[in-house]
């Protein structure tokens, strides 16, 4: 606590990354990054890029990136808002969207621990939703008076996804507000809500470059909506900073949406190892969640979670660990490469026999 600090800054609860410890190289599957590089077109992009232009200004509007992205999901440039990673986008929906004087928002009670950090920031007040015994989303329980609605789809860090037909319940009930569907993981096995934007003037659908393409370090997100939403974003960030996509991003984002192939593949072994990684872990004794993302969440019910994330990490595996109510003998595995989830598997068998336990192999 400082006395410079305003009472605004002294007030908040600032959200806490994954760590990326600097001691040792670890197996690091606790960011949900995406264990494949970006593609080489990306790459190349970025390095033409780098060049003498970068003493002007980036294009303030994305022009290029959100005709691309426009075409890519089926609608009209003025439907896309591009962000500085799709965080940079939440926070600018929830100043945008979302009132200090209107009633809660809500979201559910286990999910992206960053949707407390904005209402807080922007003392919007939030009420949450308990998921049920088996981590699904009520989606009933948001038929009730509120102001505004932020979903993940799948939810994180659970992995679970709901068929996108059933948000339209959720959109109609819930027309006078704005209903965020955060879709980070949905092309891991999802299907994307961006079709239901055409019906419903209320959607707004977050993605993020970081995940499935490979560019969590580049930073970039879309948003894709009715064209009044994406006034109000372009309202919020032009008050912000009006450049929060520079030159070298907006390269390498245009390019990600030309190398369709290398996504595809790339998704597709990220998909494959998950099931595999799945199969190994039930057969170790874990209940593991279907996963539609690019991490399992997993509990065993003869070893304590805290325990196997100091284990693991003592062994150089980093995965993620929450202590908090619901969650707190849940590990949350990112997908690594198949070398890397053996080696955490080998390295997990270890632990689990080292315990006792009811492990089995
Ligand atoms: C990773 C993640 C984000 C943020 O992604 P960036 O685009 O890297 O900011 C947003 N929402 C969820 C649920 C995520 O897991």
């Amino acid at each position: 606590m400082s006395k410079y600090w305003s009472d605004l800054a002294a007030s908040l609860v600032p959200y806490v990354p994954g760590e990326q410890p600097k001691d040792q190289t670890y197996v690091k599957l606790n960011t949900n990054e995406n264990p494949y590089p970006p593609s080489p077109r990306v790459l190349e992009a970025i390095r033409n890029a780098a060049d003498g232009d970068l003493r002007l200004y980036p294009d303030p509007t994305c022009s290029e990136l959100a005709e691309k992205a426009a075409s890519y999901y089926g609608v009209q440039p003025n439907q896309v808002f591009v962000g500085n990673g799709s965080d940079e986008i939440l926070a600018f929906a929830f100043a945008a969207f979302f009132s200090p004087s209107n009633r809660p928002i809500l979201f559910p009670d286990i999910t992206y621990s960053f949707y407390k950090v904005y209402a807080s920031l922007y003392r919007i007040p939030y009420k949450t939703v308990p998921l049920d015994e088996e981590f699904g989303i009520p989606l009933h329980a948001f038929d009730e008076p509120n102001g505004g609605i932020v979903l993940p789809n799948p939810n994180a860090p659970t992995a679970r996804y709901i068929e996108t037909e059933l948000f339209r319940g959720v959109l109609e009930w819930n027309s006078d507000v704005v209903v965020i569907l955060d879709e980070a993981y949905i092309d891991f096995g999802g299907k994307s809500a961006i079709e239901l934007a055409a019906e419903f003037p209320n959607l707004l659908v977050v993605h993020t470059l970081s995940k499935s393409r490979s560019l969590a370090g580049l930073r970039v997100g879309v948003a894709i909506g009715h064209p009044d939403l994406i006034e109000g974003l372009n309202r919020v960030k032009n008050s912000f900073n009006s450049y929060t996509i520079d030159r070298l991003a907006l390269a390498g984002a245009v390019a990600a949406f030309d190398d369709q192939a290398y996504f595809e593949e790339t998704t597709r072994k990220v998909v494959a190892t998950r099931e595999r990684t799945t199969s190994r872990l039930r057969e170790l004794g874990f209940r593991v969640i279907d996963s539609s993302a690019n991490f399992v969440f997993a509990t065993h019910p003869g070893h304590a979670a805290s325990r196997l994330f100091q284990e693991l990490k003592q062994r150089g595996v980093l995965v993620r660990y929450f202590n908090q109510p619901r969650i707190d003998n849940y590990l949350r595995i990112s997908i690594g490469t198949d070398e890397e989830m053996d080696t955490f598997l080998k390295v997990l068998e270890e632990v689990l026999s080292l315990e006792g336990g009811s492990a089995e192999s």
